[in-house]
């Protein structure tokens, strides 16, 4: 079996190791006789898996003790629902601001006004998002109940280097899309969120870490089960949670901290992102799509000068092992997407293969 170097947006590449180690004990967890979905979400197994989970987690991201982490079902996008829902209240006003960096924030923005009065402070839609717009504080309303930011915005390969200080406005930040791939100082945010499907683990959950003061202000009509205090009292597991998905974020994890934690990984990450972008920025045929002080390192977003070529660009990537290069229909082009999993080699090889198809078409 030849895997292909993955750079699909998500769900995403995950460690090899990983998915070993999951197919290994997959049939037989630990010699129950039974796999890991098949045993109860309240049995002293599971329970090791999760409080293993938590501790990996508050290891690597360095959580302080006034976090709770939380897994939430329903992937990245019902955050947009349950953020609001649990603290757009703390301000009588319901304001909440939104800086506009892309698609996913727009729609967080726009979900917010479900229940309360969103305000979009800043917004990089003139250029299509290639950018993120500076930050003025004095833009902020006091009345705030909180500033929503997407700290990497996946489809157009921008991500914020440096985070807003909101002072005493908590700061609410959609990572999903790079959580655990660089060092964040977790104590700057009162919310980091993120969809498990491109770092952490498969799809349909969010990791949601909350600053403890946050969690008593939920609107009264807010589902119990998007409670985040429902989550925060009774371990993530007042339903019966995805034990499946939290499993496999434990391997992840554990794989992170296997490969050095998150600051080696940042450093991984930081070379794999130059090679692509040294590959673009070194040649006329390939254009950058992101503005270069704010790029992402997770997703590399590029056009053809030509882009009648793009077709055949990335029928030949593909045929190569090179799959998924294809760019958000938002803004077209390739992207490579270039998670944590994402060995150094897959990169070279995009970079290869980027220098001999110029080669072939220029
Ligand atoms: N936020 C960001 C930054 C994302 O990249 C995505 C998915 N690509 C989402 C939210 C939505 O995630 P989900 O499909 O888990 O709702």
């Amino acid at each position: 079996m030849k895997r292909v170097f993955n750079f699909g947006a998500g769900p995403a590449m995950l460690p090899l190791a990983v998915m070993e180690k999951a197919q290994a004990e997959f049939l037989n967890y630990q010699n129950m006789g039974a796999s890991i979905i098949e045993i109860s979400h309240r049995s002293k197994e599971f329970d090791e898996v999760i409080n293993s989970c938590d501790a990996l987690i508050t290891e690597l991201a360095g959580v302080p003790s006034n976090y709770k982490i939380l897994y939430v079902h329903g992937g990245a996008q019902m955050q947009f629902s349950a953020i609001p829902l649990n603290i757009i209240n703390r301000n009588p006003s319901k304001k909440a601001s939104f800086s506009l960096t892309g698609t996913w924030a727009e729609k967080a923005s726009k979900e917010a006004g479900r229940y309360g009065n969103p305000i979009n402070i800043s917004s990089s839609a003139d250029k299509n998002f290639n950018y993120i717009p500076a930050y003025d504080a004095d833009a902020l309303d006091p009345e705030s109940s909180y500033l929503h930011i997407v700290s990497n915005n996946t489809l157009f390969g921008t991500r914020w280097h440096d985070f807003p200080d909101t002072g005493d406005i908590p700061l609410v930040a959609d990572m999903t899309s790079e959580f655990m791939s660089r060092k964040i100082d977790i104590s700057k945010f009162g919310i980091v969120f993120a969809g498990l499907q491109k770092n952490l683990g498969p799809a349909g959950l969010a990791v949601v870490i909350i600053r403890e003061d946050l969690l008593d202000h939920a609107l009264p009509e807010t589902p119990n089960l998007l409670n985040y205090q429902t989550y925060a009292k009774e371990h993530s597991l007042a339903n019966t949670n995805n034990t499946f998905a939290i499993y496999m974020m434990s391997l992840v994890m554990q794989w992170l901290k296997d490969q050095g934690g998150v600051e080696k990984m940042e450093g991984i990450n930081n070379a794999k992102a130059k090679i692509l972008y040294d590959a673009i920025d070194s040649s006329e045929f390939y254009l950058g799509a992101a503005h270069p002080d704010h790029r992402s390192i997770m997703n590399v977003t590029f056009n053809l000068a030509n882009n009648d070529l793009l077709p055949a660009f990335l029928s030949q990537a593909e045929s190569q092992g090179l799959y998924a290069l294809k760019g958000h229909r938002v803004v077209g082009g390739a992207r490579a997407s270039i998670y944590n999993a994402m060995p150094v080699a897959g990169c070279q090889a995009l970079a290869d293969f980027m220098k001999n198809f110029e080669k072939n078409n220029a």
